[in-house]
């Protein structure tokens, strides 16, 4: 637990669901108040509001934002003010992916993945900001990103390339801010167990295939990520900004050079 995130304020937006959701629960442990976005999952969304919503003190709420539109985004972050008297973390973790061979990718797709997981999380990064800004805060930014923002992926060409872009989005912004003490930094997930990879773990055997694949073993549950997102946002992180933490069981490391003896 990290005291001096209690009372403090978050925005997560795509919390309805898996990694984004872990968050808002884990944000929510630590006594912190949050706002988060769901896209289509409103039930999701409400069923979230309604179980941490147990009069312990901070409180949740939830609101819809396509972050492909800006004004949207923008009203997130303003309602997310209004409510709660400011914004202290912004985690921009809205993401889609999509299997596309890329001869076959058309703009329409590739724009789509792009609008959402760059371009939604410029315009996230952009409002909170100017409020870090405009009240002298020095705030925080954590966007979710990739492995994919280093490792290639075939039929992802669209996904690797937001995530490349979202890297050096922060890390531009990360050193265009930090004279101020404003922290702007990325957590890249590896393989984790939430609905964007159904299609790869749809069966047992393709669940396990996934784990194999993963040099310690195991695709990672939603919580693993969480921590780390917990962690980046209180000031036990404060002297780390513009980096990535990689959270991926080792699949950045070669795996096909790992060795056999402990397979
Ligand atoms: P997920 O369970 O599918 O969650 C994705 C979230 O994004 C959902 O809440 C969804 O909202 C929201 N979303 C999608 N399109 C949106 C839009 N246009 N505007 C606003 N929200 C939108 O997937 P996840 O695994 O938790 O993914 C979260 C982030 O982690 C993504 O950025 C993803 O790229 C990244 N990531 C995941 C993995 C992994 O293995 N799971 C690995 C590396 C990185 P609705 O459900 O309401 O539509």
């Amino acid at each position: 637990m990290y005291e001096d995130l209690k009372g403090k304020t978050a925005l997560v937006t795509g919390g309805s669901s898996g990694i984004g959701k872990a968050i808002v629960k884990r944000y929510h442990e630590e006594g912190m108040n949050v706002m988060f976005t769901y896209h289509s999952g409103d039930d999701e969304a409400n069923e979230i509001v309604d179980e941490l919503n147990d009069g312990s003190g901070a409180s949740v709420a939830t609101m819809k934002c396509d972050v492909t539109e800006e004004q949207e985004v923008v009203d997130a972050v303003r309602q997310t003010i209004e409510k709660f008297g400011g914004l202290d973390v912004m985690v921009n973790n809205a993401g889609i992916q999509k299997d596309v061979p890329s001869h076959e990718l058309s703009v329409d797709e590739f724009d789509k993945v792009i609008n959402t997981n760059l371009r939604g999380t410029f315009i996230g990064a952009r409002e909170a900001l100017k409020h870090y800004l405009d009240t002298d805060k020095k705030g925080s930014i954590i966007n979710i990103s990739s492995v994919h923002e280093i490792i290639p992926w075939p039929h992802y060409a669209h996904y690797t390339a937001s995530k490349g872009g979202v890297k050096l989005l922060t890390q531009s912004l990360a050193l265009e801010y930090s004279g101020l003490g404003i922290r702007v930094n990325n957590i890249a997930p590896g393989s984790v167990n939430t609905p964007i990879n159904e299609e790869f773990f749809s069966t047992p055997e393709e669940k396990e295939g996934a784990d194999d694949f993963v040099p310690m073993g195991y695709v990672a549950e939603p919580e693993h990520i969480s921590n780390i997102a917990a962690f980046m946002a209180s000031e036990q992180s404060v002297y780390i900004t513009g980096q990535t933490i990689v959270a991926d069981g080792g699949l950045s490391l070669y795996p096909s050079h790992k060795n056999p003896e402990y397979d």
